[in-house]
Order: structure tokens, then C-alpha cells, then sequence
């Protein structure tokens, strides 16, 4: 494949990366976007392969790397539950950081990258591998740590070391000064050290920064590392001089940089407080483990799948709010049922969606459309949530930390200024959940022990069947 014909390709694979972003913004044309970026993809993919950087004698590497690579990503989708998939980004994410800082290193060693530089252009290729090394092993390590702490092995309670702001300073300030060094060392051997420290120091700061973080402000990160994995394939780029992957990484960096803003301005929350860790929870209640051993703080009334049937029956207007647990149940097949059904006796349903809910940014919306609920019923938090004084029943599929008053009552609460779905202005909250344990930043809620408030015990799921049961009958 000649020059031109590669840079048409990567000029087309760029368009059609472009449109995927574009398609992923609504659920209605996600399932477009991320055909546009599969094809986007694999024609970047077939322009690198047959263009002209790489040789024949390099192909059978690429193709086994391939062949190793694509059955581990076949394996692991085929095998991941919807509900593991945030710990896979997240693993994900730390390859891209791996990748970046792998590439880095090669780079440097390899004597034909540097080959034919004036010093200035050196200067700038170095400066380029130190930067892509350093995103790449934060990226690395913050991932892995995340992954951890969404499935649970790593406890959700933020590591607040003392003079952790000062710490982290300190290893910026040791970051500079051996980019110094390793910028005016005089041969490779000379510059490894300084590498190697940067490298260590990277990864110590990426562990800390996710360690640091309290569990409801987990999305913040999940997204940032998003952003930080866009960069440091960008960075990679910059290293092999690929111009596709520089404008592709520099996509997925900026959007994965609104994402977090977005994040953070749905859990008001200063995007700085959340990556320094802990800033905010000064003075706060630090948050217990996910599922934590909770104390109860009052009494509950329970009801049971015909009672809350009886009360569906009676609403004319209802609010499902669907949280983690409707994910774990995979209840949205049979919460799609039942909305149907009530639609068809004329009550009015709708979804109340937290821009937080699930694990993932998106989870629910990605749920209720594989279960083909109407868009137009699905409404965002800001959207709803002055209709729940007209509403008879609010209806809380496995959902905690968004209807927790506390975020709005109790300024120490972990997840205190967190905006969350007001369930409890509703005539009637009915909340369904298997225990009385905590949700994910392992705090109590009080909603649980209101007055107007119901509580149905069970599997999501399991509950549901006998409620559309009990309704039908
Ligand atoms: P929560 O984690 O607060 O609560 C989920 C609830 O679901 C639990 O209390 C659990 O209670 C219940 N549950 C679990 N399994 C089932 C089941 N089979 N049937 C019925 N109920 C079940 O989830 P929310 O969606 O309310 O809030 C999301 C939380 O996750 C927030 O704290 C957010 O910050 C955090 N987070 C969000 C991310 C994102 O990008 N969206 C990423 C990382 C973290 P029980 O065990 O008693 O059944």
C-alpha cells in the first residue's frame, strides 16, 4: 500500500472514529456509532498492517500478536458478565497505560528511532517518551487499582495517608528534576536511571491517586482514566510517529476529560478535589466497605410482591428508579413488562435515571434499551425529580446511593452534595433490594426507614416475576 493511499485511510479511519463519538452520544444511534468505529478500526488497522512502515519480514509478529491478542479479547468478552464489564474497561485501560510505557522504553533503547536527529528534534523525541512512559505507567497502575476496587477485591474506603498532598508534590517535584537529567544524559545507559525512577514513582502515584478515592466517587476516576488511557495512546503516537493514533488517542483523552466533567458536575463535585483523593471528606464519615455491616437506624416497613402489586394497581402516576442491583438481577426484561402493562391499564410510568447509577457511566440507559423501553420514558435525574411530589408510587429497582437523603441532610456524609433521585417525596417509595446492606460508598440510607416507605425483600428479579403475577391475577 503506497503513502497516499495509508493517509487517505487514517484520513477516513479518523471520520469514522469522529461519527462513532458522535453516534455514542444517545442510545438511539449508539448501536450506528459503534459500527462506525468497528469499521473505523479495522480499516486503521489493515492501513497500518499493508502501509508502508511495515515490512513483509514484520507481518507473521503483527499477525501473531494478533491471533494471541484477539482470542485473550474474544475469551474475556464471551465470558464477562454485564455486570463485570466496568472491572474490564478498567483492565482494559491499564493495557493501553502498559502498552504506552512498553513503547516508551522501546523506543529509547532502539537505536534507529533516535538515528539521524538534529539535537533539537531528539530533545523533543525524548521529551516525548518521558511524558508517554509517565502517562502510560499513572494509567497502568490507576487502572489496576481501579479494577480492584470495582470488583470488590480492594475494600472501598479511601486511603488517606497523612501529608498525602505533600507527598504527591514531592513526586512531581522528583519527576521534574529527573526529566532533567534523563533529558541531558549523554548515552542510553545514562538516561535509564532516571527513566527507571520516573517510571517507579509514576507508578506509586497512580496507585495512590485511586486508592485515595472514597467509593461514590469512583465514576469520577473511572472516566478520568478513561481520558488518561486516550492520552497515553496519543503519547504512543507522538513516539512512533503515528498520526492516527495521535488524533485517535487525543478523542478518546477529550471526551473521556467532558465525561469526567460531566461526572462531576452530576455528583457536584471539583473535578481537582476528586483526583488529589480525599479532599473533600475532611471531617466527613469515611464510607465503610461496599455492602458494609451497616447498623440499622430505625424501622422498615416490608411489603410483599402482592401488596406492592396492589399499590402499582392504584397509581396513576409512577417513577422506576433502577440502580446496581436491577443490573446484577438482570431484571430489566421483566421491569419492561410490567411498565408495558401498566401503560396499557393507563398509568403513567417513566424511568428516573442517575447519571451515577450502576457501575458504569451509561449502565442503566444500556440496560432498559437492550430490554427496548421507550427513550421516551427514560428521563435524566434533573428531568424528573420536581415530579416526585405528583407521583403515587416511586418504584427503587436495586438502586441505594441515588435516593439516599442523607447526601442532601447530613453535610458528613461521604456522598454529602451528591445530588439523588428525591423517592421520597413520592406518595409512596417502594425500594427492593435482597438485605439492608449498604450500596456502593457504604453508607446507611435513611429513605429505607421513612414513613411513606415500603421495603420489598428479595432478588430483583425474582421479586418482579411475582409482582407482574400478582398484578395480571
Ligand atoms: P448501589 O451500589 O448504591 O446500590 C445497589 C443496591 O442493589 C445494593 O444496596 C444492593 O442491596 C442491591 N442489589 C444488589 N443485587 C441485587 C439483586 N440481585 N436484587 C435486588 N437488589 C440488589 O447502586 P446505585 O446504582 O444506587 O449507585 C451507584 C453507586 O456506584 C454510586 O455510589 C456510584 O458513585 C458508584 N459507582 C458508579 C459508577 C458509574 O460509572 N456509574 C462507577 C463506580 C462506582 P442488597 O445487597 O441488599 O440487595
Amino acid at each position: 500500500m503506497s503513502e497516499s493511499l495509508a493517509t487517505v485511510s487514517y484520513i477516513g479511519a479518523t471520520i469514522l472514529f469522529i461519527l462513532s463519538l458522535g453516534g455514542l452520544s444517545h442510545p438511539e444511534t449508539s448501536r450506528r456509532g459503534n459500527l462506525y468505529g468497528m469499521i473505523g478500526m479495522t480499516l486503521a488497522v489493515l492501513a497500518t498492517i499493508f502501509g508502508p512502515r511495515v515490512t513483509m519480514a514484520g507481518i507473521p509478529w503483527i499477525v501473531g500478536a494478533m491471533v494471541v491478542g484477539g482470542s485473550v479479547g474474544i475469551y474475556a468478552a464471551r465470558k464477562v458478565k454485564m455486570t463485570e464489564m466496568p472491572e474490564l474497561v478498567a483492565l482494559m485501560h491499564s493495557l493501553v497505560g502498559l502498552a504506552a510505557a512498553l513503547v516508551g522504553f522501546a523506543n529509547y533503547i532502539d537505536p534507529v528511532a533516535a538515528a539521524n536527529l538534529t539535537s533539537a528534534e531528539k530533545a523533543i523525541h525524548e521529551m516525548e517518551i518521558y511524558i508517554g512512559i509517565l502517562i502510560g505507567a499513572v494509567t497502568f497502575s490507576g487502572s489496576i487499582i481501579a479494577f480492584g476496587k470495582l470488583s470488590g477485591k480492594i475494600g472501598g474506603k479511601p486511603l488517606l495517608l497523612p501529608a498525602r498532598h505533600w507527598m504527591n508534590l514531592l513526586g512531581l517535584l522528583v519527576v521534574i528534576f529527573f526529566g532533567y537529567k534523563f533529558l541531558n544524559a549523554h548515552s542510553v545507559a545514562d538516561g535509564m536511571i532516571p527513566l527507571i525512577v520516573m517510571t517507579v514513582i509514576a507508578l506509586l502515584f497512580g496507585i495512590h491517586m485511586v486508592m485515595a478515592i472514597g467509593g461514590a466517587d469512583m465514576p469520577v476516576v473511572v472516566s478520568m482514566l478513561n481520558s488518561y488511557s486516550g492520552w497515553a495512546a496519543a503519547a504512543t503516537g507522538f513516539m512512533l510517529n503515528n498520526d492516527l493514533l495521535i488524533v485517535t488517542g487525543a478523542l478518546v483523552g477529550s471526551s473521556g476529560a467532558i465525561l469526567s466533567y460531566i461526572m462531576c458536575r452530576a455528583m457536584n463535585r471539583n473535578f481537582i478535589s476528586v483526583i488529589a483523593g480525599g479532599f473533600g471528606t475532611g471531617g466527613g464519615t469515611p464510607a465503610a466497605a461496599p455492602g458494609g455491616d451497616a447498623q440499622p437506624a430505625g424501622e422498615v416497613v416490608a411489603v410483599s410482591a402482592v401488596e406492592t402489586a396492589e399499590l402499582l394497581r392504584e397509581a396513576k402516576n409512577v417513577i422506576i428508579v433502577p440502580g446496581y442491583g436491577m443490573a446484577v438481577a438482570q431484571a430489566q426484561h421483566i421491569v419492561y413488562e410490567i411498565t408495558q402493562y401498566l401503560r396499557e391499564q393507563g398509568v403513567n410510568v417513566r424511568f428516573g435515571i442517575h447519571p451515577v447509577a450502576g457501575r458504569m457511566p451509561g449502565h442503566m440507559n444500556v440496560l432498559l434499551a437492550e430490554a427496548r423501553v421507550p427513550y421516551d420514558i427514560v428521563m435524566e435525574m434533573d428531568e424528573l425529580n420536581e415530579d416526585f411530589p405528583d407521583t403515587d408510587v416511586a418504584m427503587v429497582i436495586g438502586a441505594n446511593d441515588i435516593v439516599n437523603p442523607a447526601a442532601q441532610d447530613d453535610p458528613n456524609s461521604p456522598i454529602a452534595g451528591m445530588p439523588v433521585l428525591e423517592v421520597w417525596k413520592a406518595k409512596t417509595s417502594i425500594v427492593m433490594k435482597r438485605s439492608m446492606a449498604s450500596g456502593y460508598a457504604g453508607v446507611d440510607n435513611p429513605l429505607f426507614y421513612k414513613e411513606n416507605n415500603r421495603m420489598l425483600f428479595g432478588d430483583a428479579k425474582k421479586m418482579l416475576d411475582e409482582v407482574f403475577v400478582a398484578l395480571k391475577s
